[in-house]
């Protein structure tokens, strides 16, 4: 049987709810920021949405010059690093995203710790993916 806990129903989720919905389980309580159908922690099956705040907070970053095509077709490259990292929930989990609205060029200015919050202004449709930007 197929689970309604995949990443398809969670970028619809994130572009018509404008939400980071993760998943809860019924039985242990564990949180993730992923869609999964079994639970990390208890190994059960019993999982529900759960929403997310979208409040976070920078824990690490990594600058990337060398782009995948996607990326490439933004404007990003080179002279243009993009910004990926991991950030810590206001839950608790961590995930990993690109952060927007930093200068990728300036590793420097970004902060680690700094609070960050869900960007869906550049959601891309065809290729969605986190991302997150100062708040
Ligand atoms: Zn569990």
């Amino acid at each position: 049987m197929a689970s309604e806990f995949n990443s398809t129903a969670f970028y619809k989720k994130l572009k018509e709810d404008g939400k980071l919905v993760g998943v809860r389980c019924k039985a242990c309580g564990h949180l993730s920021p992923e869609p999964r159908s079994m639970c990390p922690e208890c190994h059960g099956f019993d999982m529900e949405w759960h929403p997310f705040s979208g409040k976070a907070k920078l824990s690490t970053f990594t600058c990337i010059s060398i782009v995948p095509v996607a990326m490439a077709a933004k404007g990003y490259g080179r002279d243009k690093p993009y910004c990926s990292g991991i950030v810590t929930l206001e839950e608790g989990p961590s995930i990993s995203a690109r952060i927007t609205g930093v200068d990728g060029a300036k590793p420097q200015s970004i902060e680690t710790g700094m609070d960050v919050v869900l960007d869906l202004e550049d959601l891309d449709p065809e290729h969605p993916s986190l991302a997150f930007k100062p708040a």
